[in-house]
């Protein structure tokens, strides 16, 4: 199977009944806001292509941005913040991610996300952590990546034991996530693990997470990834 199998498959995903009816029904009731687009309200795939080095990891698509386009981190202020970043660092051909024809780009780096449907409150429960990590481990084993980057803590905690089921030594007591950390893990394949505070506008309008500080991160992994 492929990476474009895997993205095929996932959009048809119902197993999260929560999430289901969550995604459908700000879909249904948003639609009128957004009459010339069509409202997407399934689950979200990741983007990048199929041999990236890099794979970038966030939370869960926001209900008015990746559940609205279809696409991960478009169309919402966490994404503008990202996009910026990523185009800084030369990850991408343009620093914006509005909409799913905008002709954007990305070099070397696929982003996802370790629960690909919109949860109310941005807060998926730990249930449908393990539900959807399923996915998370088929996109691992397919892409090969050469680094990833959490991208906050929630990202970090999913894919600690997702790497460990297929074959990673993750250490004790576990690695702690923080911004700039870096974990270097043995495995199936080398893989270094880099932790960056998430772009979420609560981390963003605090300054808690600058672009600067973002770029840092992107750019040594991109560098551990050889993207
Ligand atoms: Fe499927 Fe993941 Fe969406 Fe749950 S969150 S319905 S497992 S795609």
């Amino acid at each position: 199977s492929s990476v474009a199998e895997l993205d095929a498959a996932l959009v048809d995903c119902r197993a999260c009944p929560r999430l289901v009816e969550w995604r459908e029904r700000v879909a249904r009731e948003k639609r009128a806001a957004y009459r010339d687009e069509e409202y997407w309200g399934r689950p979200v795939p990741g983007i990048g292509p199929a041999d990236a080095s890099l794979l970038v990891v966030g939370l869960a698509p926001a209900a008015h941005g990746g559940n609205r386009t279809g696409r991960m981190f478009t169309g919402d202020r966490s994404g503008d913040v990202l996009f910026a970043a990523l185009h800084a660092v030369g990850l991408t051909n343009q620093p914006t991610a509005v909409h799913r024809d905008d002709g954007l780009t990305l070099h070397g780096v696929r982003i996802t996300a370790p629960v690909h449907c919109a949860p109310p409150d941005n807060k998926p429960t730990p249930a449908e952590r393990d539900t959807c990590s399923g996915w998370l481990r088929a996109e691992l084993a397919l892409l090969r990546p050469r680094a990833v980057v959490a991208l906050g803590g929630f990202g970090w905690q999913a894919l600690l034991p997702v790497l460990g089921s297929v074959g990673w030594t993750i250490p004790r007591p576990r690695p702690v996530f923080g911004h700039g950390a870096r974990v270097e893990l043995a495995g199936p394949w080398p893989l270094q693990l880099f932790g960056s505070y998430h772009v979420s506008q609560q981390n963003t309008f605090t300054g808690r997470l600058t672009p600067a500080m973002l770029e840092d991160v992107l750019r040594a992994a991109a560098e551990a990834a050889g993207a």
